[in-house]
């Protein structure tokens, strides 16, 4: 395995290794692209993935100290945990659930189809879906999603989750599909088929489920062109006299600092890091912090409108045999105002443990009383959903450093502030009134609504946009501000979709490996 010195200034140095991280080490590697991949966690072995969902969240979650602000009962519930991440080698590839779609035309223009939204920051992106459509090709292949025409992979056989969703929807008149998987139906790429055991959420021990951690990061390391290096904690980013980055601060296990010299640096901490690292890198030159001419870092937190719902019946489901999300109700996945808000939302089939929904159910109660325990008392009686829509950019929805306090490597804690936009309190009705209205359908008895729980999908906070002063990247994820400092993870998102975010941080990160390539070569940067 390569190893790298750290005056060496040849080199791409990339911040984080999961969905845009890991991608892009690997599609610089094939390229014959030096890299040095800092993460701030461990490297996980397959061995060490377990079938346990509270062991699990304790062994690979990012669980250093944040904080969440803001009038949203997420900040009562779970005051230190705004999101739900992994710290370690593949980040959130870890325990994704693999669901993978491209996104919609519109949604790459939510200003243009929607004009402007009173109370939030809408913004075109700078890139259009023709555009994409290749590089979505290319990351469905690279990540084997089943049912797409890229890896001619069968769906997975419908499970009876799927199946009493898929009956309720045919009587509502909602259209209901089978979920585009980055897992595998059939021994693939080097990895074996999916087993059903609907532990996804938790990391998939048999490596059917895609993750940069046994896919990209070795397929990289095998290369001979990266280094990766765990338990690499990056304090700031340095640049020279000119504006320019040239090097990266990390502690190391032990706590010992280094500086690792680059010539390209690309930061991939997903949503909430990714903004701290340029933050935490204020210097004379750049007071506000790198790539924040604009002052725009750390706004447009987005999560998705997202929200659950669990419903009853007198029969069992056995919901947990399947993998974690078998199907999509994507009846209302369009923009269609006339439902009384902007942007679509889809109603995810997924099924949470037995542990996890107990805490979800009635978070504020912290999982007590008498109705809860009768609730789950019919886990193997229940279907569900995850909801999941588009997410208005707000601007005072944001990550900002706390002003004293410090977290284990000295760095200001993060500070997450998400509110909803009326926009999103109008959709979660809606999705909740159709859920109940599917259910019951279907012979529920009753339906449970879940409040949003601590999030999983993570975008905005450093935008890709047109103009500088709008946003903190090109269309290239490309600092507007500094040639050779890039965004590769999803914190460069300009509007959060309705789709499920990491099939687009892969084709923009393959798409932005070519372009870094090319800018090397062409000594641009
Ligand atoms: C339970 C769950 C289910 C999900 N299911 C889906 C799904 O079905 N479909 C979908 O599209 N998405 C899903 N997601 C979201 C998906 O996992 C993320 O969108 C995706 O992984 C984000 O990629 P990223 O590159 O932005 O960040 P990540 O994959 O989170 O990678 C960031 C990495 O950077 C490292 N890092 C951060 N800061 C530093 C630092 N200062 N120094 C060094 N390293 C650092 C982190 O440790 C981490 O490894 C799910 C998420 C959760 C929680
Ligand atoms: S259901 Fe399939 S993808 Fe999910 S953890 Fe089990 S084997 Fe892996």
């Amino acid at each position: 395995m390569a190893k790298f010195d750290l005056n060496d200034d040849s080199l791409v140095v990339i911040i984080g290794s999961g969905a845009g991280g890991g991608t892009l080490a690997n599609e610089l590697a094939q390229k014959g692209i030096r890299s040095v991949v800092l993460e701030a966690g461990k490297r996980f072995k397959m061995s060490d993935i377990e079938n346990d969902e509270w062991k699990m969240f304790g062994k690979i979650s990012w669980l250093d100290k944040r904080y969440v602000e803001g009038p949203a009962r997420l900040a009562k519930d779970f005051p230190n945990l705004p999101a739900w991440l992994v710290k370690g080698v593949g980040g959130a590839t870890v325990h994704w659930a693999g669901v993978a779609m491209r996104f919609q035309e519109h949604e790459f223009k939510m200003k243009t189809t929607n004009g402007t939204v009173p109370g939030a920051n809408v913004l075109d992106w700078p890139i259009t879906l023709k555009e994409m459509e290749p590089y979505y090709e290319k990351a469905e292949s690279k990540m084997g999603v089943c049912g797409t025409k890229a890896t001619g992979m069968p769906f997975h056989g419908k499970s009876s989750h799927y199946k009493v969703v898929e009956e309720g929807a045919k009587r509502v008149g909602a259209r209901c599909e089978q979920a585009h998987l980055a897992i595998n139906t059939q021994p693939r790429d080097g990895r074996a088929s999916c087993q059903v055991t609907g532990f996804c959420m938790q990391g998939c021990r048999f490596g059917a489920k895609w993750s940069t951690m046994y896919t990209e990061i070795p397929k990289a390391e095998a290369t001979g062109n990266v280094e990766v290096r765990p338990e690499s904690m990056v304090l700031r980013i340095e640049h020279d006299a000119n504006g320019k980055v040239n090097g990266v601060l990390y502690a190391d296990g032990n706590g010992n600092q280094h500086l690792q010299k680059a010539r390209v640096v690309a930061v991939a901490g997903n949503s909430i890091e990714s903004p701290r690292m340029l933050l935490n890198s204020a210097s004379n030159l750049f007071p506000d912090g790198l790539a924040n001419s604009s002052g725009q870092v750390g706004q447009n937190y987005m999560t998705h409108t997202t929200a659950g719902v669990y419903a009853e019946f007198e029969k069992p489901v056995h919901m947990h045999k399947s993998t974690a999300v078998p199907g999509i109700v994507t009846e209302y996945q369009n923009n269609d105002p006339t439902r009384g808000h902007l942007g679509g939302y889809e109603l995810e089939i997924m099924h949470l443990g037995l542990p996890f929904l107990s805490a979800f159910m009635n978070p504020g109660k912290g999982g007590w009383g008498r109705e809860l325990a009768q609730s789950l008392e019919n886990y193997d009686h229940m279907a569900g959903f995850w909801i999941c829509g588009e997410d208005m950019a707000v601007e005072s929805n944001n990550v900002t450093l706390h002003p004293t306090e410090k977290d284990q490597y000295g760095l200001p804690v993060p500070v997450v502030y998400k509110t909803d936009h009326i926009n999103d309190t109008r959709m979660r009705n809606h999705a909740y009134a159709r859920s109940k209205e599917l259910f019951e359908a279907v012979g529920a008895f009753k339906v449970n609504d879940l409040p949003p729980y601590p999030a999983s999908h993570n975008m905005g906070t450093n935008r890709m946009s047109e103009h500088a002063r709008d946003g903190v990247v090109n269309r290239w994820g490309q600092s507007h501000d500094i040639d050779n400092l890039f965004v590769s993870d999803g914190s460069q998102f300009t509007s959060s979709s309705t789709e499920n975010p990491t099939l687009t941080i892969v084709a923009l990160t393959i798409r932005q490996a070519d372009y870094i390539a090319d800018q090397m070569k062409k000594r641009n940067i």
